[in-house]
């Protein structure tokens, strides 16, 4: 009997984002995808959410290499991060390590890491890993599934994909390969596949279909400057709208650092044919008419830094969004972010710019498959395990039911979490649960984990404010010197509580008075008395709980 093959989840299963697992053939790693999450509105301060490296730190001597389906941020954001503590090669698609290259090269990893590219239908050996790349159809050109030939059988990882029948760059998902991988010997041990959209009915539009939108859009829209945000990785998007651009005579100009780096990628790498005299510089775009423009920008996320918002804020150095603006957010808010998408559409239209997206016209299609689609992918594989990955816990399980519904029997479909381990032999699949740290790591500017007990003080001041009360005592005799003060932020407005601060004050002061009277004279009590008095008077007088802080200063 053969070693078990072992599955580690670090994250991914139970959120949108941190997409990254641990595949471990005799006793080699091969991690596939290191992704962040973006932080939703519960996480005051943090810039991203990482997965826990702790398995990989403790293991580093035996991670072979770093797999990326795509250079999504769920899946590639994470990379600089981990390679600090885990300098290994990187294996993806040459887009792939195109797009991940600049960010490792912004964290001065560039010189130390090697970036091996991986082909269509290739199949290669990573040590110990017998690895099969699949091209599937996703939001970014050339995204792999992958067939990973293990001593305990087949296990197929469909990456991030969906069925696109007709591609803006004819490259399918390969489905004559995945079925000719299904019937080789032992067929598909154990599938795990994107449960992004297990909840949506039906099929996911084909790409192409947002270029009609877009060719339709440019016809009916002569007169004004229009101004597409999009992801600045989703090429086929970008081609799409400059396409429809170009043929209504417009002139092409990209703003945004990631959209004018990830564009002139793809033009050097052939994955984009723009005429050289129909793109302008954005400096340009003021010596032209409106309607003989087209911006191609990011900040389709809201993001407040970005050209959009920028724009929307009349804060951009070379675009100022008016009524001569039509503004199209060609894609969806993804979780987390929905707030700062409809604040930007707001901005924009109060700006006198007139604003589509996804919930008012076609300009957007998902780059993961639907039900019928999933269920497609099941019956085409069959496998003999199966396990959803890719989402929260409700498209999991949703996942999981379209599972049964296909016919793979109740106890060869498992519903993991983060951190959960997986054992696979020749006899079954053995899960341990919660087996490694897998906890989310908050990271804000360049400190790394920033800590639950951080997060829940932030949520606190947020909530609830902080008053500081300074009182000056003498060492000896415990009387009061000067104060008590009180400063507060986000209890009440200070200047219009006159009568209320000074009410507080006297309750500090009757306290310390009583605590001396007592004897208490020591510094930490008559912290604790004049904590614990302002807390209770607080609480009567304004029902709220603002943090505390006692500073008792002995002469
Ligand atoms: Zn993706
Ligand atoms: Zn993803």
């Amino acid at each position: 009997m053969s070693d078990p093959v072992r599955l580690v989840f670090l994250g991914g299963l139970g959120e949108i984002g941190r997409n990254c697992f641990c595949l471990e053939v005799e006793g080699r790693i091969l991690v596939v995808d290191c992704g962040i999450m973006f932080p939703d509105a519960d996480m005051p301060g943090v810039d991203l959410v990482l997965p826990d490296f702790t398995y990989l730190r403790e293991n580093a001597d035996r991670v072979e290499g770093v797999f990326l389906t795509h250079a999504h941020e769920d899946h590639a954001g994470g990379l600089a991060y981990l390679l600090r503590d885990v300098p290994v090669p990187i294996y993806g698609s040459r887009l792939s390590l195109g797009l991940a290259r600049n960010r490792i090269e912004e964290a001065g990893m560039l010189g130390r890491t090697e970036l091996i590219p991986v082909a269509d239908g290739e199949r290669r050996q990573i040590g110990p890993f017998d690895c099969e790349f699949v091209p599937v159809t996703h939001s970014v050109p050339h995204a792999f599934a992958t067939a990973y030939h293990t001593p305990v059988g087949t296990i197929l990882h469909t990456g991030d994909f969906k069925l696109d029948l007709s591609p803006v760059d004819g490259r399918k998902t390969d489905l004559a390969l995945l079925g000719e991988i299904a019937r080789r010997d032992g067929g598909v041990r154990l599938l795990l596949s994107d449960s992004t959209n297990a909840e949506r009915p039906g099929y996911t539009p084909s790409e192409s279909t947002v270029g009609e939108s877009m060719r339709d859009l440019f016809r009916d829209n002569t007169d004004q400057r229009i101004i597409v945000a999009c992801f600045s990785s989703h090429l086929h998007r970008v081609e799409q709208v400059a396409a429809a651009a170009l043929a209504s005579g417009r002139r092409v100009a990209f703003l945004g650092r990631s959209m004018v780096h990830n564009v002139t990628l793809a033009r050097e790498m052939g994955l984009l044919d723009l005429p050289v005299d129909r793109v302008i510089d954005i400096e340009d775009t003021s010596r032209y008419a409106p309607g003989e423009v087209c911006v191609i920008c990011t900040g389709s996320q809201g993001e407040p830094m970005s050209a959009l918002s920028l724009m929307a804020a009349h804060e951009h150095k070379w675009v100022k969004v008016s009524e001569d603006d039509l503004v199209v957010l060609s894609a969806h808010a993804i979780p987390g972010n929905e707030i700062n998408v409809s604040r930007v559409i707001d901005s924009l239209m109060r700006a006198g710019a007139d604003v589509v997206h996804d919930a008012t016209a076609p300009v957007h299609v998902s780059g993961h498959a639907s039900r019928e689609e999933l269920k497609f992918m099941m019956n085409l594989v069959h496998p003999d395990w199966f396990v959803p990955v890719h989402g929260e816990y409700h498209h999991m399980v949703q996942h999981a039911a379209l599972a049964r519904d296909v016919g793979i029997p109740d106890d060869h479909v498992i519903v993991c979490e983060d951190g959960d381990v997986l054992s696979i032999t020749d006899a079954g699949i053995d899960v341990e649960r919660r087996g490694v740290p897998a906890g989310y790591q908050y990271v804000d500017g360049i400190v790394g984990d920033v800590g639950l007990g951080v997060l829940r003080d932030r949520r606190n001041l947020a909530e609830e404010g902080v008053v500081v009360v300074f009182v000056t005592v003498d060492a000896v005799s415990g009387e009061i010197v000067t104060g008590p003060e009180i400063v507060t932020r986000g209890w009440i407005y200070a200047p219009e509580a006159d009568e209320l601060l000074e009410e507080a004050k006297t309750a500090v002061r009757d306290s310390i008075v009583d605590a001396a009277k007592e004897g208490a004279i020591e510094f930490e009590t008559l912290r604790r008395h004049a904590r614990r008095a302002l807390g209770r008077f607080i609480n009567e007088r304004t029902r709220r709980r603002p943090a505390i802080i006692p500073v008792v200063i002995e002469v």
